[in-house]
């Protein structure tokens, strides 16, 4: 077993001469396909087939190109050689992402297109991917401020957010006499000793303090950029530019939050219980939020982490299991954390090699074992995905976060499954820790990046501003259930998914992976194995259409509350069962 990954599929190295072949090459690559979807051709038909080609040969060299360089950063975030290969790099991003506009355009401009793409098999197997081209056609940027725009970009929001990704991987924070890169500090909000968690919070938050005026500098300047490019591509704001992108509607990311509003007082009452049993008066503090509970205190190391994956997952899917053998044998995992590289956890996938790469900053904890089981979920969305062509694999991002939220779902059930009473109690924290993650915390990101933007119309907020936005936030969704002295005021500075420029409110897509996870468990719940075939198929359409059409695919209907209210209630059930075990146990 390897716990580093192995990227010597995409090239040996920075010396590897086929690295500086393809780089050089992709200039010229783009130029020939943005004269083919200018030049003439009569056939309709045979010019999207071989356009369409063309874009898969290219999308399949920048993703070789570019998941060497990024994953590459992202365990190394100083490598020189990968930092150098970023300018050319997205050079050749914002020249493809012009000659991809073009495709739109063209596609747009065919005439009779439903017709064209129902005559021709190749065709009909994209069909939902073509149509939605010519749909969206409307929302490019005007062709005339293009180029210069996307070209802005990179000197703008894409600057700052590397800016961002630089900050947080060099940061190094004082504790205990010691100097700690960010990730390992905030790995210890799990650790089993009280003080160690309030000291690790108190001194994370005190290591803010050193980047927060450039951090904030990053925020600002990418949402101000998400207003103003959602104005230029027609929209009427940056929430209606994400739900168009995610191909969902309004009334569905409604539906959603009306069933996790309703919820919020019954949602608390899972803090509190928390807070009793760690000997707090009332509420939680933020620091022990992911404190560990129960009587089992079990770590794992990596290889009890893969024994016990292999055999959950097995058990649900035998390709599952084969795949995630396949991932911890052949060097798909970084596992560990180190100085250098980035926190949290990842995952990317290369359609052309069928594999995937996962990024992790594994301690031994039961929750560092669900991130694989996480992780992994991503990858075998990845390798459903196969069964498709690489043109319907474009997935929304509200879809992204469903296979890996039910891989976590599904390892919570199994292992709590024949528990004591008290690992019961510890396994049913660490999932209800998971959910109001995905629920409550998630919930006040949407409603702080709400205000964020909002507030670029007139100002940037400061430093200050933006602390206050985030407690307020936290108070709407936390409530009581939050102590008021112990929140986290710099929860903007330590996501990085503000801080992306091309998936803007990168919050909404975990509620919904989580809820629709959740409903989708149920379902294997009541029918056993014979929803395992109907559960991959599925993911292997999360490309194919549009949410709304996808998930009523399996019977589910996203755009109404009830489906939202019986998903929320399965995790009510289980903080009803978390507060008896914990007046059990007084
Ligand atoms: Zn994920």
């Amino acid at each position: 077993m390897r716990d580093t990954w192995d990227l010597s599929i995409f090239y040996t190295g920075f010396d590897d001469p086929a690295f500086a072949r393809d780089l050089a090459a992709l200039p010229q690559e783009i130029a020939a396909y943005r004269a083919a979807i200018d030049a003439p051709q009569e056939d309709a038909a045979i010019r999207l087939r071989t356009l369409l080609a063309e874009r898969d040969a290219l999308e399949a060299r920048f993703e070789r190109l570019s998941s060497f360089v990024q994953l590459t950063l992202a365990c190394d975030a100083t490598n020189e050689a990968a930092n150098a290969a970023m300018t050319p790099l997205m050079a050749a991003a914002v020249a493809y992402a012009q000659a991809d506009n073009a495709l739109t355009r063209a596609v747009a401009a065919i005439p009779n297109l439903d017709a064209v793409l129902e005559g021709d098999g190749a065709l009909r197997d994209c069909a939902f991917a073509i149509a939605e081209r010519a749909e969206n056609a409307a929302h490019l940027l005007p062709q005339e401020v293009e180029g210069p725009v996307l070209r802005m970009q990179l000197s703008g929001g894409e600057a700052f957010s590397q800016l961002r990704d630089k900050l947080d991987a060099t940061l190094l924070v004082d504790y205990r006499g010691e100097r700690l890169p960010l990730s390992a500090v905030r790995a210890k909000a799990n650790d089993p000793d009280a003080a160690v968690r309030r000291e690790a919070y108190e001194a994370e938050l005190a290591a803010y303090k050193k980047i927060d005026l450039p951090m904030s500098y990053c925020l600002n300047s990418i949402k101000a950029e998400a207003r103003t490019v959602a104005e230029l591509r027609g929209f009427s704001g940056v929430l209606e530019m994400t739900l168009a992108d995610s191909r969902m509607d309004a009334g569905t990311l409604e539906a959603m939050w009306a069933a996790i509003r309703e919820a919020l007082p019954e949602l608390r009452v899972y803090f509190k219980a928390k807070a009793k049993l760690l000997g707090h008066d009332g509420a939680l503090p933020f620091y022990d939020l992911f404190a560990p509970v129960g009587e089992s205190h079990r770590t794992y190391t990596l290889e009890q982490a893969r024994d016990l994956l292999l055999r959950v997952f097995g058990d649900f899917c035998p390709p599952m299991r084969e795949m995630m053998d396949e991932a911890f044998q052949n060097g798909w995992i970084d596992a560990y954390p180190r100085a250098g590289k980035s926190g949290g956890a990842f995952c990317a996938g290369a359609y052309q090699f069928d594999q995937s790469r996962i990024l992790a900053n594994f301690a031994g904890s039961m929750e560092d074992v669900s991130t694989l089981a996480h992780e992994l979920g991503h990858a075998f969305n990845n390798r459903m995905l196969r069964r498709v062509p690489r043109a319907m694999t474009e997935t929304p991002m509200p879809l992204a976060e469903t296979a890996s939220t039910f891989n976590e779902v599904l390892l919570s059930a199994e292992l709590r499954r024949g528990a004591s009473a008290q690992e019961e109690l510890h396994l049913l924290d660490a999932g209800l820790t998971e959910c109001m993650q995905t629920m409550v915390d998630i919930y006040s990101r949407f409603l702080f990046e709400q205000k964020v933007v909002e507030a670029q119309a007139d100002h940037a907020p400061s430093v200050g501003e933006l602390c206050e936005t985030m407690l307020w936030a936290q108070e709407q969704t936390y409530g009581d259930g939050l102590a008021p002295d112990a929140r986290h005021p710099y929860m903007w500075a330590c996501k990085s998914h503000y801080y992306s420029t091309g998936a803007h409110f990168y919050n909404f897509p975990y509620a919904f992976g989580n809820l629709f996870a959740r409903g989708l468990y149920a379902r294997y719940a009541r029918e056993g194995k014979a929803f395992v075939p109907i559960y991959c198929d599925l993911l292997s359409r999360f490309g194919s259409g549009r949410i709304a059409d996808v998930t009523a695919s399996v019977g589910i209907d996203v755009t109404t509350p009830a489906f939202w209210r019986e998903a929320v209630e399965s995790v009510l059930t289980e903080v009803r069962r978390f507060e008896q075990l914990v007046e059990e146990r007084k």
